[in-house]
């Protein structure tokens, strides 16, 4: 919601606090969806806000659900026109996840990557990034769909680092007891490496978790399918990756896209346990293996045995990893799939 707008009215009508509070209580918790609803509110007032506040600062253009509808998409058309993406998963039982957008489209490029291949369009607000999470939390009220909503990731289009200054304001609305209350601790922010950003974090939200998604563990790999590689390599990482843990001892969970043929060989594996080991800290880094979903790109995801061959690898030399269940594919809401395209 236009908080700013809001706030100006607010002082121009010289509405009591309670008001105002009235007002951000149906929004953010009540799940209102018009201000012509809020029939505690006199009439000329109602009237007024619906008309000059925007609840929701796009439109939402499509939703698209799995067929065993635990993975929903919504296409969302920013008031400048441009087409962004959020998705709501059910991760576990009676658990949901939003995966939130912090740009339309991505400069990034990565070669496995939907949204990247079609170019960047722009930074989405604060408020932009902040109402995909007011979204589900209303469509999951009207739906009718039960079990909890605490989790959010930063995993949609775009690079948050690369839009740092909105997504920090959209934490804080996220963050804040009035607004939607989240706690530090469900949220979850994806880099594609950006070292000044993972330091920003845990200087700035420390409680907030943090995912990086490296995929190669060689600078020449990485910089052939990551070319933000070529801006800050693996040794620059890894100096981040070893403030961020002088500053704060959480686990962080490393990305890794399963490519047949590409980085999913015995090498492979052993290139990321030596890289992981080297950071220092390793009982602090999870391995999350991601199979791969097939996009408009060249590359087709690794062979389930070949998954199980180096997540063994992996956990011989010790380090924390898993095998990640890959939601959404059906309806293009998976990893790397987000491409705004599919209205
Ligand atoms: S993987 Fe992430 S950082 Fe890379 S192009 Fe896609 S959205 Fe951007």
């Amino acid at each position: 919601m236009n908080l700013k707008k809001l706030q100006e009215i607010a002082e121009e009508k010289k509405l009591p606090q309670y008001r105002a509070k009235q007002i951000i209580r149906a929004v953010y918790h009540e799940g209102v969806g018009s201000f012509l609803e809020m029939t505690t509110l006199p009439k000329d007032l109602r009237e007024a806000l619906e008309k000059e506040v925007q609840i929701f600062s796009f439109a939402v253009e499509k939703i698209i659900a799995a067929k065993n509808r635990q993975t929903i998409k919504a296409i969302l058309k920013l008031s400048t026109g441009e087409i962004s993406e959020t998705v709501f998963i059910q991760t576990k039982p009676g658990m949901w996840s939003a995966c939130i957008s912090s740009q339309a489209g991505c400069a990034m490029n990565c070669a496995f990557c939907a949204t990247g291949q079609n170019g960047f369009k722009r930074n989405l607000t604060a408020e932009e990034i902040s109402d995909q999470v007011l979204f589900w939390k209303r469509y999951k009220t009207q739906q009718n769909i039960t079990g909890t909503f605490s989790n959010v990731v930063y995993m949609g289009m775009g690079e948050p680092f690369a839009n740092w200054k909105n997504v920090k304001e959209s934490l804080r609305i996220l963050l804040d007891p009035a607004l939607l209350a989240f706690g530090a601790r469900g949220i979850s922010i994806s880099t594609s490496g950006m070292p000044e950003g993972i330091v920003n974090l845990a200087k700035e939200f420390p409680q907030i978790n943090l995912a990086l998604s490296l995929h190669f563990a060689t600078d020449e790999k990485r910089t052939k399918y990551m070319p933000v590689n070529k801006y800050a390599n693996l040794a620059a990482l890894r100096g981040a990756l070893k403030t961020y843990f002088s500053l704060i001892k959480r686990k962080v969970f490393i990305e890794y896209l399963m490519l047949d043929g590409v980085n999913d060989t015995k090498e492979d594996a052993q290139d990321l346990a030596e890289y992981i080991t080297s950071v220092g800290n390793a009982y602090l880094l999870y391995v999350n293996l991601i199979p791969y979903n097939t996009t408009a790109s060249s590359f087709t995801a690794s062979f389930t045995d070949t998954m199980r061959a180096f997540r063994n690898s992996l956990f011989r030399r010790g380090i924390s990893v898993t095998v990640r269940k890959s939601m959404g594919a059906d309806i293009d809401g998976a990893c790397g799939q987000l491409a705004g395209s599919s209205v």
